[in-house]
C-alpha cells in the first residue's frame, strides 16, 4: 500500500494551512475532506478578522483557499476518517472508502458541534457505529437504527436499506428528509441514550425507546476519542503542546479541535505549526 508521509484530515482553515506548508517541505501529503473544503468557512456571511482580506465572504475565503490548493495540486480525497489507528512506526486510516496509510497524521477536524448521545461513547465499536460503508455487512437482513446530524447522511440510510431489513431514520437537523425507501421509517424524535440489553441495542428518546440490532450515529466529525484509540482530550478538544504535538507520537492536532477560541486565523496558523512539526519529526 501507497505510504504518505503526512495525512492531514479536515479541509478547513487549519487542514488546508496544513498541507501547504507540508507540501512546500517536498513532503508526500495525502489530504482528507470535504471538497466543498468547511461548511463552518462558507457559512461566515462575513470575516472581519482574517488579515489582506477585510471584510471578506465566508464563501470567498473558501474558493481562494480552494484555489490555492489547485495552484499547488493538492488533491482533497472526499472521504469521512472514522479511526486512526497508531502501528508503531505509522498510522492506519480507515475511512468510508479505502483504508490509507501514513508515518505522521494531523487531525484538523474541527470541533464536534453539539453532545454526544448518552452512551454513545461506550458502545462505539459494540452495537454503536459511525461508518456504514464499514459496517453495513455486519447487519444484512438485520434492523438498525440511523441518527444522522445533517441532511448529507441520508443516502448513507438509502445505502444500509438496501443490506439491512429495517432502517429506523432519525434526522436530527433542520428540514424534511428526503424521499426514502420503503423499509426506512422516519422518526422524528431526538435520540437522549443509547444502551445494550443482551444482545440488543435500544436507542432513547423523550418519547420512547427503540430495539434494534445496532445503531449508526453519522455526524460531520467524529469525537476525537472515538477517532484514535488512547488520545488525549479534554472534553471536545484534543490536548496538544504549543508545537501542536498529542500524547502519541508523529499524531498532531490544529485548529477549532484544539480548543478556543474558535477562529479562522488561529486554525490556519496552528495548522502551520503542525505542518512544520511533523516535518521535524519525519527528519
Ligand atoms: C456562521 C459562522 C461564522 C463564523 N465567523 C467567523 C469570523 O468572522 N471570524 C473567525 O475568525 N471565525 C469565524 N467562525 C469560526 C470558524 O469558522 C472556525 O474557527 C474555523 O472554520 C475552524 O477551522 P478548522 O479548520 O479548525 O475546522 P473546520 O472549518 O470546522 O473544518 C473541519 C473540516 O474537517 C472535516 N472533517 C471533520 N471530521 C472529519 C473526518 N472524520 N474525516 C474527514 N474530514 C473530517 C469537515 O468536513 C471540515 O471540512 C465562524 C463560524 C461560523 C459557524
Amino acid at each position: 500500500m501507497e505510504r504518505y508521509d503526512i495525512a492531514i484530515v479536515g479541509t478547513g482553515p487549519a487542514g488546508v494551512s496544513a498541507a501547504i506548508s507540508a507540501k512546500i517541505r517536498n513532503k508526500k501529503v495525502l489530504l482528507i475532506g470535504d471538497k466543498d473544503l468547511s461548511k463552518k468557512m462558507r457559512q461566515a456571511h462575513e470575516i472581519s478578522n482574517y488579515p489582506g482580506f477585510p471584510k471578506v465572504k465566508g464563501e470567498d475565503l473558501a474558493h481562494a483557499m480552494a484555489e490555492h490548493l489547485a495552484q499547488m495540486e493538492i488533491a482533497i480525497t472526499n472521504v469521512k476518517v472514522v479511526n486512526i489507528y497508531a502501528m508503531g512506526k505509522y498510522f492506519s486510516l480507515q475511512t468510508t472508502g479505502e483504508t490509507f496509510e501514513a508515518l505522521s497524521v494531523i487531525i484538523a477536524t474541527g470541533v464536534m458541534p453539539g453532545k454526544m448521545i448518552d452512551g454513545e461513547e461506550g458502545l462505539v465499536g459494540s452495537g454503536v457505529s459511525y461508518c456504514a460503508t464499514c459496517d453495513a455487512p455486519l447487519y444484512r437482513g438485520k434492523d438498525v437504527i440511523v441518527a444522522a446530524y445533517g441532511k448529507e447522511e441520508e443516502k448513507e440510510a438509502v445505502f444500509l436499506s438496501e443490506v439491512a431489513r429495517e432502517v429506523a431514520f432519525f434526522p436530527v437537523y433542520n428540514g424534511d428528509p428526503s424521499e426514502m425507501p420503503g423499509n426506512v421509517r422516519v422518526v422524528r424524535e431526538v435520540p437522549t441514550g443509547i444502551r445494550r440489553e443482551g444482545p440488543k441495542m435500544v436507542l432513547e428518546t423523550a418519547q420512547g425507546s427503540y430495539e434494534t440490532d445496532g445503531i449508526f450515529v453519522l455526524r460531520e466529525s467524529v469525537s476525537p476519542g472515538a477517532l484514535v484509540p488512547g488520545l488525549a482530550t479534554e472534553g471536545p478538544h484534543i490536548t496538544v503542546d504549543r508545537q501542536m504535538r498529542t500524547n502519541i507520537k508523529g499524531l498532531f492536532a490544529c485548529g477549532d479541535i484544539t480548543g478556543r477560541p474558535y477562529q479562522y486565523i488561529r486554525a490556519a496558523g496552528e495548522g502551520n505549526v503542525a505542518a512544520l512539526s511533523a516535518v521535524e519529526y519525519l527528519s
